[in-house]
């Protein structure tokens, strides 16, 4: 039904990529385009040899990316780039009058800082065109604002605290690696943590609160405290909230690792002298972990996203556990890729699809929760995500 242009040839690129190509009765046509023409080609190779056309593109640049919008006749863009290319991408949608949806909100590439503003800010310009911008379809964000939206649905007159917890117990056999973009990844878990109670963020040292949480087919694993940017938009969203946190596990190995890294200035994001030329730390870093893109065959364990509300029905108080599940191996033998790159581009294509399909419409930015969860909750059962539900006492 439609002619989609995903960016981002990365690791969850390569899912959604994969997960469009087993649903073309609604992406008719599709697109893969990247900084390097290098990375769509490994991931075309993979698939059909006329399942996917592909392209070269520096989606930082507006003009060359609308110039390519324009050329292929895309109906819909799909964002899996970097978080630093949010505003340019969705500036060449409104430039060309397509659709967007992304799964991570913006970042300045000089400061460690995302939030939603700058993206909020094109809402009007999106609506004056008549255009959707869904932001945040990944897993979290993105399935975890869908939990909430079907907990305040069907569960609760009123949501008072909500914790969403994040748990990968994947074992990638490294001394030390990230699962997703590591300057993404360690510039996330090395900022200071926040929540929001009572109408307050209230900020905390890094891993400053921890807790255990017993995951359900995993077990119980320390869980720390982080900033989180889906709790920006549901402290919006969700009436009669109190408060929320956002829990990720580590492993002692990674936060010694990370500790180590941070003191010696590994994580700095600011330029310094090496030998005559100007490095940043943290993009050298990258340069020497593993490409999370190529874990995916080497890691074994599970994922376990979901979130626990607690609030009132019918006058008497409630608390639920909405989760899903995810098998590394799994996710690899289904699209090549390991889990958390798995359980980010399936709601991608999730997100397009019910984008496409007119499902899910609106004119202007919106975030997930704003949309009926029921159709999402469904896709996710048929598409490789089941999620379940348990009443806690
Ligand atoms: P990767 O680093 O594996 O892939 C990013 C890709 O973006 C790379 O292939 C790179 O291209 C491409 N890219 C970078 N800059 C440009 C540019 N200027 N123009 C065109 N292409 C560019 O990251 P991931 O796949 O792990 O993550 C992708 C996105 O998903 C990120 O925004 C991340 O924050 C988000 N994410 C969201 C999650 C969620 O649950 N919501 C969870 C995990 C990730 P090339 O290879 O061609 O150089």
């Amino acid at each position: 039904m439609a002619h989609v242009l995903i960016i981002g040839a990365g690791g969850v690129g390569r899912v959604v990529t994969h997960k469009c190509v087993m649903n073309k009765e609604t992406f008719t046509k599709i697109t893969l385009a990247s900084r390097r023409l290098s990375s769509c080609e490994t991931i075309a190779k993979e698939l059909p040899s006329d399942a996917v056309n592909i392209a070269q593109v520096d989606a930082d640049n507006t003009d060359e990316l609308a110039d390519l919008i324009t050329k292929i006749g895309a109906q819909l863009v799909i964002n899996v780039a970097l978080p630093y290319q949010d505003l340019t991408i969705m500036d060449a949608c409104l430039k060309t009058n397509t659709p967007y949806l992304d799964t991570a909100n913006y970042e300045h590439p000089d400061e460690a800082k995302f939030e939603y503003k700058e993206q909020w800010a094109k809402h009007e310009a999106f609506k004056e065109k008549g255009l959707l911008a869904l932001l945040g379809s990944g897993f979290d964000p993105g399935v975890t604002n869908v939990f909430c939206a079907y907990a305040q649905k069907h569960y609760f007159d009123e949501i008072h605290t909500i914790d969403i917890l994040d748990c990968n117990a994947g074992d990638h056999g490294y001394a030390f690696a990230t699962n997703f973009n590591p300057e993404i990844n360690l510039r996330e878990v090395s900022a200071n943590g926040r929540y929001w109670e009572e109408g307050k963020w209230i900020e905390t040292k890094p891993m400053e609160i921890k807790m255990v949480w017993d995951y359900p087919e995993v077990g119980p694993k320390d869980s720390y405290l982080l900033y989180h940017e889906e709790m920006e938009s549901l402290v919006k969203h969700i009436k009669g909230l109190k408060r929320i946190r956002f829990f990720m596990t580590f492993g002692e190995s990674y936060l010694t690792h990370m500790k180590c890294l941070e003191n010696v200035g590994m994580l700095g994001i600011k330029e310094v002298e090496h030998k005559g030329q100007k490095i940043v730390p943290m993009e050298f870093l990258r340069t020497l972990l593993p490409d999370p893109a190529t874990l995916g065959p080497r890691t074994k364990g599970l994922t376990n996203i979901g979130i626990v509300a607690e609030g009132i029905k019918d006058g008497q108080k409630k608390k639920i556990y909405i989760y899903q599940v995810s098998d590394h191996e799994k996710c690899y033998a289904e699209v090549k890729s390991q889990g958390v790159s798995y359980t980010t581009g399936v709601p991608a294509m999730i997100g397009a699809k019910l984008m496409i399909e007119g499902k899910w419409s609106a004119k202007g930015v919106f975030n997930m929760e704003e949309f009926d969860p029921d159709i999402f909750m469904d896709e996710l059962n048929k598409q490789g995500l089941p999620w379940q539900i348990k009443e806690l006492d």
